[in-house]
C-alpha cells in the first residue's frame, strides 16, 4: 500500500538531462545532483521528444540510479495554459479524447508496468489549470475568455478527473494537485472556490482518495518563508494587509498558505493525511539584495517593501522573474504538513520567450515575458520583471541559472 509521505526515506532520481545542463554552466556542478521534476508536456514527450528520453528511459535510469521516488509532471490538457500565451500546448479546447486516448493512457500503462512497482511514482497532474478556472473567468477583472471556454466545456476538470482515476488505480503512484500559490489564490475569495473545485474533480475521479498531496508554488517565485513581517503585524494600527504588497492577501508567503490550505482541504472532504509539496526551485531571493532585518515602521509599505525577501515588482509577476535565486534544497518532511521541498520547476529552464519565436510545441509569446511589457489586470499593471533574452518555455536558459545559482539562499 502507500506510505503517508512518499519522500519519507527515500532518494529521489536526478534527471540526467537536467543534471547535465546544469552541469555544464560554470559552478553548476554544487546543485547538478539535485533532484526535479520530469515534465510529459506533450504527447511526443512520453516516447521522447526530438532525440531526448522518454517516460520509460526516465524510469529504467531512475531504477538504475537505485532511487526510491521520481517526479512527474503531466501537463497536457485540452486548451492548456488558457490565462497566459507562453506554455499554450498542443491541444486544442475540445480535443479531450485525443488527452485520454494518447496521452493519459499510454502514461499509465506505463506506469504500472511491474518493472517499476518499487519506485513511488509522483504525478503533478496538470498544474495552473483549476486555480485558471477560479480567477481568471466571467465576474472577475482577471477575466481571460479562453479560461471561460475551458471552464464552459467542462475539459479541465473532465481530463484531469480522468488522470486521477487512471493513475491511482496504480497502487505506487501518488497523485498531487496544484494549488497556484499564495500571491495568486490567497484570498478566501479565491482560496475557497479553489478548494470546492478541487473537492468536486477530485470526487469526479471516483473517488476523493486518488488525491495523495497537492503543490503549491509550481514554476513561481513566492517565498517560502518571509522572515521578517507576518501577517498579524502592524505598523501604526495599520495592518500589513493594506500595505500594496499584500493587498489584502490573508498570507504572506508559501509556508503559511500550503498548512492553512492544508486545514481546509480535509475540511473539505480529503485524506487528513495529505500532505504540501512546495516548489523551492526559484523561490531562494538571497544575493546583495535580500533584506537582512525588518523594514522601517514609517509607514506599512516601507514596512513591508524594506523587509520582504520577495523582491518582485508584484506577486503576480511569474515569467523569468529578474533577481530570482535558487530556494531551499529538495527536503523531506521539512515541517508539519509539509511532504516536501521539491524543486518540480527545473531550474534554468525558461517560462517563456522574451519576443515572438516562431516553433513547433505550440508555445506562444507572452508579455509578461517580455521586460518592457506594462503589465496587465492580473499583474496589476506593473512592469513584467521578467528578464531579457529568454529562450521558448521549457528551453534552456543559461543567463537564469546562473543568476540562479548567484541569488541562491541558502547559498550554494
Ligand atoms: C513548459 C514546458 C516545460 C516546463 C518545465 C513549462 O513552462 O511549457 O514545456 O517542460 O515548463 O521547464
Amino acid at each position: 500500500g502507500r506510505v503517508d509521505n512518499p519522500y519519507a526515506g527515500v532518494k529521489a532520481y536526478v534527471n540526467p538531462e537536467w543534471s547535465a545542463h546544469a552541469a555544464a554552466e560554470p559552478g553548476g556542478s554544487a546543485v547538478a545532483n539535485q533532484p526535479t521534476g520530469v515534465w510529459l508536456d506533450r504527447i511526443a514527450a512520453i516516447n521522447g521528444a526530438n532525440g531526448g528520453m522518454g517516460l520509460r528511459d526516465h524510469l529504467d535510469k531512475a531504477v538504475a540510479q537505485g532511487a526510491g521516488l521520481v517526479q512527474l509532471v503531466v501537463y497536457d490538457l485540452p486548451g492548456r495554459d488558457c490565462a497566459a500565451l507562453a506554455s499554450n500546448g498542443e491541444l486544442g479546447p475540445t480535443e479531450i479524447d485525443k488527452y485520454k486516448t494518447q496521452f493519459i493512457d499510454p502514461i499509465a500503462d506505463i506506469l504500472k508496468d511491474p518493472k517499476y512497482a518499487g519506485l513511488r511514482i509522483v504525478t503533478v497532474v496538470e498544474i495552473d489549470s483549476l486555480p485558471n478556472l477560479v480567477t481568471n473567468t466571467s465576474g472577475r477583472s482577471t477575466d481571460v475568455p479562453a479560461c471561460d471556454t475551458m471552464k464552459a466545456n467542462g475539459n479541465y476538470v473532465n481530463g484531469i478527473a480522468y488522470a486521477l482515476n487512471r493513475f491511482g488505480a496504480i497502487p505506487n503512484v501518488y497523485n498531487y494537485l496544484d494549488l497556484g500559490h499564495h500571491g495568486w489564490l490567497g484570498w478566501d475569495t479565491n482560496m475557497d472556490p479553489a478548494v470546492q473545485l478541487l473537492a468536486q474533480t477530485a470526487q469526479a475521479s471516483g473517488s476523493m482518495s486518488n488525491v495523495h498531496g497537492f503543490i503549491t508554488n509550481t514554476a513561481n517565485y513566492g517565498a517560502t518563508k518571509e522572515p521578517y513581517f507576518a501577517i498579524g503585524d502592524s505598523v501604526n494600527g495599520t495592518s500589513v494587509r493594506q500595505s500594496k504588497w499584500v493587498d489584502w492577501n490573508w498570507y504572506v508567503d508559501e509556508t503559511t498558505y500550503a498548512q492553512a490550505m492544508r486545514q481546509k482541504l480535509v475540511a473539505a472532504g480529503f485524506d487528513a493525511n495529505i500532505g504540501i509539496l512546495i516548489d523551492t526551485s526559484r523561490n531562494g531571493w538571497g544575493g546583495a539584495n535580500r533584506p537582512s532585518g525588518p523594514g522601517p515602521k514609517t509607514s506599512v509599505d516601507d514596512y513591508v517593501n524594506g523587509g520582504r525577501i520577495d523582491r518582485r515588482i508584484h506577486l503576480g509577476n511569474w515569467c523569468n522573474q529578474s533577481g530570482a535565486g535558487l530556494g531551499e534544497r529538495p527536503k523531506a518532511a521539512p515541517e508539519a504538513g509539509i511532504d516536501a521541498y521539491v524543486w518540480m520547476k527545473p531550474p534554468g529552464e525558461s517560462d517563456g520567450s522574451s519576443t515572438e519565436i516562431p516553433n513547433d510545441e505550440g508555445k506562444g509569446f507572452d508579455r509578461m515575458c517580455d521586460p518592457t511589457y506594462g503589465g496587465n489586470a492580473r499583474n496589476g499593471n506593473n512592469p513584467s520583471g521578467a528578464l531579457p533574452n529568454a529562450p521558448l518555455a521549457g528551453h534552456w536558459f543559461s543567463a537564469q541559472f546562473q543568476e540562479l545559482l548567484k541569488n541562491a539562499y541558502p547559498p550554494v
